[in-house]
């Protein structure tokens, strides 16, 4: 058996990034983008106003005060969007809006608030420093800068940022095409009757929208009973039009564990095959070349609910992320402090699923949710972070450091 470590440098190593393709900004939620973003123009373009409020020159107000205001001649407005460029002199001002182009003759713009208009003049209360509440040209990059690399995630931020610098299109990876294989005789398909010894298949639906919340959509969903030719049929099937097949089930030891022989007969190299890390020993990985050039990958997962949906989230999205083209292969991990003591056998890197509170003395600590069997899935649903109990370590003071993954569905 190989450690977690391991697995994930085998995983690294194995997957290599789809081809790039260009997408429109409206396609885009979920891609990684392919190409550095370079700026077609600086950010601000022109000097604008951060306010609603009044341009001046700062002389102007040196003695300013709410007791004693200043009048100034109020010669004109700019609003946002008007490319009206003015000048003004000592003893004016000129009414400006919120992203409106400040002209070069105006030193400041003092906010509105501070501010009273009559008769064609302006009273203001306060003196203003040169430059206050003016967006600079340039401030956030000049024109040609990188502002952003490739390998970030096309979030919302980052598809408003290419859409302010005017894009319509821009190159990503291709995103990972995924189609799942649910082995299991005793499954039954929700909204079903069950009958004596039967369960609902959980792990198809778990499965899917884990997919869905790295915005790969869509993906097909084929139910094998415990045979070997319907796990073949349904790998098959699986595979076509598919980069990575992912299984549930069916690959740990039992008589009725067909996935590991199947992938093998079907021409996947195995790269490894069980892994020390608990829930999810019996994690399968095998990789083919196609004779097209390309590879496709297949995860055999366990059946068991919380093991499924935990080494998809320390095993797979790795590697999802690195196939669409992720600039960051690993989950981030964080140390914080264990809040109760906890005891195991050495072996396995245990990830308990656990919740994060602050302590009295304000430090972050990692509490375990009840039930943490790898069938009682509400100790995961009510998870937000796995706790790393190493595979040497057997016990697990409270107040120890320990580090852990945060659980984060979307990236
Ligand atoms: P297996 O890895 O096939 O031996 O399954 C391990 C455990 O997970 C058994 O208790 C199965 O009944 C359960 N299991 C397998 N597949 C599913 C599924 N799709 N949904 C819910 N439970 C499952
Ligand atoms: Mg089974």
């Amino acid at each position: 058996m190989i450690s977690y470590e391991e697995a994930l440098k085998l995983v690294d190593a194995h997957v290599s990034t789809l081809d790039k393709t260009e997408v429109r900004l409206s396609e885009m939620a979920g891609c990684y983008l392919a190409e550095n973003v370079i700026a077609t123009m600086a950010s601000p373009q022109f000097d604008n106003s951060a306010v609603d409020g009044y341009g001046i020159k700062t002389a102007d107000l040196n003695t300013a005060t709410q007791s004693s205001p200043k009048q100034l001649k109020l010669i004109t407005a700019i609003a946002a969007g008007s490319p009206k460029e003015l000048q003004i002199s000592q003893g004016e001002a000129v009414k400006i809006f919120t992203g409106a182009r400040v002209p070069p003759s105006c030193e400041a713009v003092v906010m509105r608030e501070y501010c009273r208009e009559e008769n064609g003049r302006v009273h203001i209360e306060c003196s203003a420093k040169p430059g206050e509440n003016i967006r600079r040209t340039g401030d956030e990059y000049k024109k040609g800068e990188i502002v952003l690399e490739a390998g970030i995630k096309a979030t919302p931020p980052v598809i408003a940022l290419l859409a302010s610098l005017g894009y319509l299109k821009f190159p990503v990876f291709k995103k990972p095409r995924v189609s799942l294989v649910v082995t299991g005789d005793e499954l039954v398909e929700p909204g079903n009757p069950l009958k004596d010894g039967q369960i609902y298949d959980s792990n198809a639906y778990g499965l899917t929208a884990a997919l869905d919340a790295l915005g790969i959509a869509g993906s097909k969903s084929f139910i094998a009973r415990d045979t070997r030719e319907e796990t073949r049929e349904a790998f098959e099937k699986a595979l076509i039009d598919s980069d990575m097949v992912i299984s549930s089930g069916g690959v740990s030891v039992g008589d009725h564990d067909y996935v590991k022989e199947t992938v093998e007969s079907l021409g996947f190299k195995t790269v490894f095959w069980r892994i020390a890390m608990k829930p999810g020993k019996p994690v399968y990985f095998g990789v083919l070349d196609t004779q097209e050039g390309g590879r496709k990958y297949v995860f055999g997962l366990p059946g068991n609910p919380v093991s499924v949906l935990v080494t998809f989230h320390q095993i797979v999205k790795p590697a999802l992320r690195k196939l669409a083209g992720g600039a960051f292969f690993r989950n981030e991990t964080v140390r914080v402090t264990t809040g109760s003591a906890l005891k195991k056998r050495p072996g396995r890197l245990d990830f308990i699923r656990g919740t994060l509170k602050r302590s009295d003395k304000g430090k972050s600590i990692a509490v375990p949710t009840k039930g943490q069997e790898s069938h009682m899935l509400s100790g995961l649903a009510k998870a937000q972070v796995m706790l790393h109990f190493e595979a040497d370590q057997e016990v697990l003071n409270a107040e120890e450091p320990v580090d852990v993954t945060f659980i984060n569905w979307n990236d």
